[in-house]
């Protein structure tokens, strides 16, 4: 036996023999003097044995948790490593045997009370272990049986006799009936087990079926990370059955004791062993090959080697000093890098023409790698596009400028992995840039203070933004800062980070702003990423001004253009909305119409501009005494309503009031001097005078009516038109 394969022996078998010391020492009845029962003092030699016993079962209990059974390849080359797993079920099972002897030992022994603990030992190993190591275990418990009834003498016969027929029941029921539901169960679950896996494995062959067939809308959205893996696993697999298909014909054809690929990784001094078809088996178990021998001088040269007589030692993936005889090495070289080496040995020497056949052997490799790179790249591509596709489709339907927003910062999370994104607009007239929306991803490194960024403002100045508006190109060059503190913004806010792209929103060849990402990793906006987000930048541009276009299309359908007030059908509508939101919600609302006294004369007096400043300015006044939740409006020509949200009559009328007043104080300007003007208003409250808004409109109107009647320029409630009408009436 070889230095190597002692090795492994004693690796494998070392436990196990422990065990079975443990075993034989309690068989000759070591441990029986320990035992107290028996009346002497036991000696220290019977303790320490004991104690040795149990350290046995302890340190084969763990090495059996701990055990990992040998990689498939180490068990493809070595007989012990096939044992091993056997080995292993006979420490546990020798260890507990022995054990349990010894405690039924100093415990009485063939009359002991812990004698179920034999027959569960022994249903435990013919339960869930090997065959081979449940047959030795019963042997080993019999031998131990028939010591300890030699050591007691005939009159245990009895009890022994008991003990071996209770035994080999406790075996017969677990061998029958557990161990068949357990393979019943175990047959079951490797089923399920088979099923799922190669429903995975179909599921990453078939994926680039599915979405080349099906396109687009049909793929499942899954992670960027989640989409790489499937498609590395199915790469992985499908290179390593091809590689392995190329090496065992090549071992066979060539009729060679061991064909291996040796494979670069990060290291150049070092080659992995990516795959073996070797009848031999002193093939290394280190996974990684140090080049030296004939592997240096192949990776050295990059040219096929072949070596009819090497020296023992010479070929690293072979253990100690092997002699392997004649060796031939073709180098894997993809474009001008060695890969790795494909290898082949045997003991009669190679030809010309063999070599010429093992390159192509390596060739065969070399495609199998490359179309899958290919058809990785191009999958990925497929992903990439198709994630533009849909943002860019995304991108299409957003109408507000939120949503717009909303959906830029998706469409680039889409893209790229980013820690901030910042959407800026700029405003040419004014030389100003206002940030518009921030989205910062959760516990990002990048410390950012988002809402402080949030309507930040800044003039055209030297930050990266503002030059980027500027130049309409994207900054900073190769997507990284050259430095991070580079200003984006403004001088005062600097974000750290490892990669930033500021990219302009071009529209009609205008930067109408920016949009900003930062991350804190290195090297995030690659050339194509920048490509990619630069069309999408353009995209949200054009959204943009789309949205900006919807939301000025929505104002002049809603605003008088006169005033800038509510115009009436917008009022008519907002006034339903309020009246109906103060019922739910049990609030009181007012509604004033006002009426500019005379008015026709202003427009006679001093023209029909001056009457239109007038209507402004009265706009004016009603936009300063009402709150954002009140609605002035332009009811028409030179009426004006208010509806107050949440007022009383009381708030209501002093509101009124000082609108009056102010109307009245204003002093108005035209060619033929200065002049005033008064307003009347009518006062209807709800819910007391009306529950709806024709109601209530109906009663502001009769009240302003009162007014305008009992000599304008005041105030009048319906409740005060109520009561005047009825003192008419009754004098
Ligand atoms: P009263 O005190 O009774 O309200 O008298 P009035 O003159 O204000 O009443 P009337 O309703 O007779 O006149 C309203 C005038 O408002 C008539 C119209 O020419 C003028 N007007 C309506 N819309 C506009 C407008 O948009 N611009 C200008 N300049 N005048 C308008
Ligand atoms: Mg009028
Ligand atoms: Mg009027």
């Amino acid at each position: 036996m070889s230095s190597r394969n002692l090795r492994r022996a004693l690796r494998v078998t070392g436990g196990f023999s422990a065990a079975l010391l443990a075993c034989t020492a309690v068989g000759f009845g070591v441990v029986d003097q320990a035992a107290p029962l028996e009346g002497s003092h036991p000696s220290a030699v019977a303790v320490l044995f004991f104690a040795s016993v149990v350290a046995v079962l302890i340190s084969a209990l763990t090495r059996r948790m701990h055990f990992e059974a040998p990689s498939a390849r180490a068990q493809r080359v070595s007989r012990w490593m096939r044992l091993a797993p056997t080995f292993a079920d006979l420490e546990v099972a020798f260890a507990l045997s022995a054990a349990t002897y010894a405690l039924l030992s100093v415990t009485g022994g063939l009359n002991s009370d812990l004698y179920p603990l034999l027959y569960a030992v022994v249903a435990f190993s013919a339960t869930f272990q090997t065959r081979l190591a449940a047959g030795l275990t019963v042997a080993a418990v019999i031998a131990l049986e028939l010591s300890l009834l030699w050591r007691t003498g005939s009159t245990g016969v009895t009890p022994a006799v008991y003990h071996l027929v209770f035994m080999t029941g406790a075996v017969a029921v677990h061998a029958l009936f557990l161990r068949g539901l357990i393979a019943v169960n175990r047959r079951d679950h490797d089923m399920r087990v088979h099923t799922e896996v190669e429903k995975q494995q179909e599921s990453a062959r078939d994926y680039r079926l599915i979405s080349v067939a099906l396109g687009a809308e049909s793929r499942a959205p899954r992670s960027r990370r989640k989409e790489e893996q499937i498609l590395q696993a199915g790469s992985v697999a499908t290179i390593s059955s091809s590689i392995y298909h190329s090496l065992s014909l090549l071992h066979q054809a060539l009729e060679a004791r061991s064909c291996v690929l040796l494979w670069r990784g990060t290291s150049d001094s070092e080659l992995k062993i990516k795959e073996v078809v070797s009848n031999c088996d002193a093939i290394t178990e280190e996974p990684i090959v140090a080049l030296s021998g004939v592997l240096k001088a192949v990776a050295r040269d990059g040219k096929p080697l072949i070596m009819q007589n090497c020296k023992p030692g010479q070929i690293s993936y072979y253990e100690g000093a092997f002699d392997a005889g004649a060796f031939m090495g073709i180098p894997v070289i993809q474009g001008k890098h060695l890969r790795g080496i494909l290898c082949l040995d045997r003991e009669k020497s190679f030809s010309e023409k063999e070599r010429e056949l093992a390159e192509r052997g390596a060739q065969q490799v070399l495609v199998a790698i490359r179309s899958e790179q290919v058809f990785n790249t191009v999958e990925k591509a497929k992903y990439e596009h198709e994630r533009f596709y849909n943002a860019s489709a995304l991108l299409c339907r957003a109408l507000t400028m939120e949503q717009v927003q909303d959906t830029a910062f998706d469409a680039a999370a889409a893209i790229v992995d980013y820690d901030i994104a910042i959407l800026t607009l700029h405003d040419a007239d004014q030389g100003k840039h206002r940030v518009t929306s921030v989205r910062a991803k959760d516990g990002s490194s990048i410390v950012i203070d988002a809402a402080k960024l949030q309507g930040l403002e800044f003039r055209d100045n030297a930050g990266l933004a503002s030059m980027v508006v500027k130049n309409k190109h994207y900054l900073p060059t190769g997507g990284a800062p050259r430095d991070t503190n580079t200003p984006v913004f403004t001088n005062k806010l600097r974000f750290q980070c490892e990669s930033l792209l500021v990219l302009p929103l071009l529209s009609a060849d205008e930067a109408i702003g920016t949009l900003t990402l930062a991350s804190h990793r290195r090297g995030q906006f690659r050339k194509d990423v920048r490509e990619m987000l630069g069309v999408i930048s353009n995209q949200v541009a054009v959204s943009l001004q789309n949205a900006l276009m919807y939301k000025r299309m929505e104002t002049m359908a809603t605003t008088d253009g006169l005033t800038g007030l509510t115009n009436h059908r917008s009022f008519q509508e907002r006034f339903a909305d309020l009246v109906e939101r103060s019922q739910r919600h049990g609030h009181q609302a007012a509604m004033l119409l006002c009426d500019v006294d005379h008015f026709k004369n202003v427009n006679d007096t001093y023209g029909h501009p001056v009457g239109d400043e007038v209507l402004r300015r009265v706009a004016g006044v009603l936009q300063e005494a009402t709150r954002k939740i009140d609605i002035p409006a332009r009811y028409g020509g030179e009426e004006f309503a208010v509806v107050l949200e949440a007022t009383d009559l009381e708030g209501a009328l002093g509101l009124a009031e000082r609108i009056r007043e102010d109307v009245g104080a204003m002093v108005l300007d035209s060619d033929k001097g200065t002049f005033s003007i008064k307003m009347s208003i009518g006062v209807a409250s709800f819910p007391a005078d009306g529950a709806e808004p024709a109601e209530l409109i109906e009663h502001a109107d009769m009240s302003l009516y009162h007014a305008k009647e009992n000599g304008r320029n005041q105030v009048v409630c319906y409740r005060d038109f109520l009561a005047a009408r009825k003192a008419r009436k009754a004098s």
